[in-house]
Formats: C-alpha cells, structure tokens, sequence
C-alpha cells in the first residue's frame, strides 16, 4: 500500500523535552523490562513454563520462521500472512500483572502524568480532528466515543473538549485516578469487562494498544461491536517498516518483546482489519522515528548526530 510522504514544514514537530520530562525517558528504558530481568538472573533465562506457543495472532496459522532474538524472547515471522509476533509468549494473566504493577505505574506516571497537558495539545487534539472527519453522519447530538487503553486521558480530554460524549478505559489504575481527577469519565478495566450497550458508539480508539495484546483480533472484535453502523476504529500501532527499525534493526526502542508483542506493518495491519470486515478509510506512518534515533544516542550514549535534521529542529532539540 502507498502512503503519502509529507513535506516537513506540514509535519507538526514534536518537542520530545515536553513529552519525556526531566529523567524519565532513561527510567523507563532502565526499567521496562521488570519483572523479566529478575527472573533472567534468578534462571539464566525465561523458564520455559512460563511461556506458551500461539499461533499466528492475525491468520491462526503455526508456520513460523526465526525473524530475530531480543530480552530474552523471540520475534518470529507467519510463513503464510507475513506477520511478525513475540512467540512463545506468557499467558494474559500475566500481561494484565504487567500492566497494573507498581513499576509500570511508575513509568506511566512519570512519562504520562507530566506531559499530559502536551499530550492532549500535540496529539490529543490531531487525533480527535482525524476522526471528526470520518464520523458516520449523525443525527442531534454529540459523537459518542471511547478510547481503549486511554493512559491518563489525553485524548479523551481533546475530545470532551470538541463537545463529545467521551470515556476511556485503561488498566493502569494511576493514570486513570489522575485523568479523574481532571473530571474525564474514565474507568479502570480492560474491554470485556466493560458493560456498554452494542452498537452504541460512534468512535472507538485502540491507540498504541493491539501490540500489547495477546489476541488482537479479539479485542478488535469487541470494539467493533460496539460501533454503530458506519461508526469507525481508530487504530496507532508501532510500525515494523518504519526508518527506526530499518536503521536500528531489532535495537529500535519499540522493539520491546516483554510489553510489544506483534509487530504491524502497514500490509499486515490492514489485513486484520480487512479480516475483521473493516474498510480502510484512512492510513498514515509518521512519529518519533529519527528524532528518537537521536534522543536516544543522546540519552544512553551521551551524543547525537543531528548533521541531516534541519536547523529549527536541531536547535528545538538542544
Ligand atoms: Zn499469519
């Protein structure tokens, strides 16, 4: 599938010193991979009992081959859709553990709660004006919609303030006590136990989402359930083919085999949600790509090559 470039001066930048305050980003890379690390140096390595096959999470299909190895797991790639996934994988249980942990909490908090007033500004507001132009047509009254895995609301904020009907859910009991406390309606629970009448919203979101799951096609279902008729997914997923990745190979930070576990393309989402009976109404690639690259560099090896960016960017990330 072709996707447009765009010319730098229509790509809003994106201040990653606002994003990722004071020392948060390296605590976050230093501890994203409790409690696997503890059990890596209790074991040598991930007992096998912990972990179990699955099958390829878009197609069912068991012929994988070897993609690569990383933090003690392995990315293969389906021999019959092309999609790259984490197996073996640990059970849900464990995930859901992962999720409401105080660790990740912590990261959640101090990533999420500090930026939260950037987050709504730079892409809580971009996000909800991409969906305003593909609402279904509506009747009186506001979209109604839901955003799954919502962190601390930063989305949902942008659109209660367009005038929607907005809620979020997320496991992350923090973020959600602290998107509360701004007044958002926002709940603590995964998709399947939120009790919402079918076919009752306009929009749902899965942002940054279908990579932590273990049966994404599953969620997706559920979300799509509760749409009404022309209503729409909204969905942000790391992209495997991004300039990160084929810079960095299996080095790119979003390759992050405890927490990440399938790894889209733009061929291999859309082939989910054509198997899921959506229409593709709407595709972009964009994001952090090489500024991460050299936030990066800058953060765990002390330098950065910032020669090919142009000068208002250097000097916006000095
Ligand atoms: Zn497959």
């Amino acid at each position: 599938m072709k996707i447009e470039y765009r010319r730098e001066e229509e790509y809003i930048p994106v201040d990653v010193a606002a994003m990722r305050p004071k020392d948060s980003y390296r605590k976050t890379v230093e501890g994203r991979n409790y409690p696997v690390e503890q059990l890596i140096a209790e074991h040598g390595r991930i007992p096998d009992d912990f972990l179990h096959d699955r099958p390829c999470p878009t197609c069912g299909g068991e012929d994988c081959g070897l993609e690569t190895e990383k933090e003690g797991l392995t990315l293969v790639r389906c021999r019959n859709c092309d999609l790259v996934y984490v197996n073996p994988v640990f059970d849900e249980a464990h995930y859901k553990e992962i999720y409401q942990a105080q660790n990740y909490q912590e990261i959640v908090r101090d990533l999420g709660e500090a930026s939260h007033d950037y987050r709504v500004e730079r892409f809580g507001k971009e996000r909800v004006a991409i969906m305003q132009r593909h609402l279904p047509e509506h009747g009186a009254g506001p979209p109604h919609y839901l955003d799954v895995g919502c962190s601390t609301g930063f989305v949902v904020e942008a659109a209660r303030d367009r005038g929607w009907e907005a809620m979020g859910i997320d496991l992350n009991p923090s973020a959600i006590a602290f998107g509360r406390a701004r007044g958002l309606n926002l709940e603590q629970c995964g998709l399947d136990d939120l009790d919402l009448e079918p076919a009752s919203l306009d929009a749902v979101s899965l942002f940054d989402v279908l990579e932590h799951i273990v049966n994404p096609q599953e969620i997706l279902e559920r979300a799509i359930r509760l749409l009404r008729p022309g209503g729409i997914v909204f969905i942000y997923v790391p992209n495997y083919d991004s300039a990160s990745r084929l810079l960095l190979g299996k080095n790119a930070v979003f390759i992050w085999p405890t927490h990440h576990l399938t790894y889209y393309t733009v061929e291999t989402l859309s082939d989910l949600l054509h198997r899921a009976g959506l229409t593709i109404e709407f595709t972009a690639t964009e994001g952090l790509d090489l500024i991460d690259y050299m936030w990066w560099q800058r953060e765990m090896e002390g330098q950065m090559k910032t020669a090919f960016l142009p000068r208002s960017r250097r000097e916006a990330l000095s």
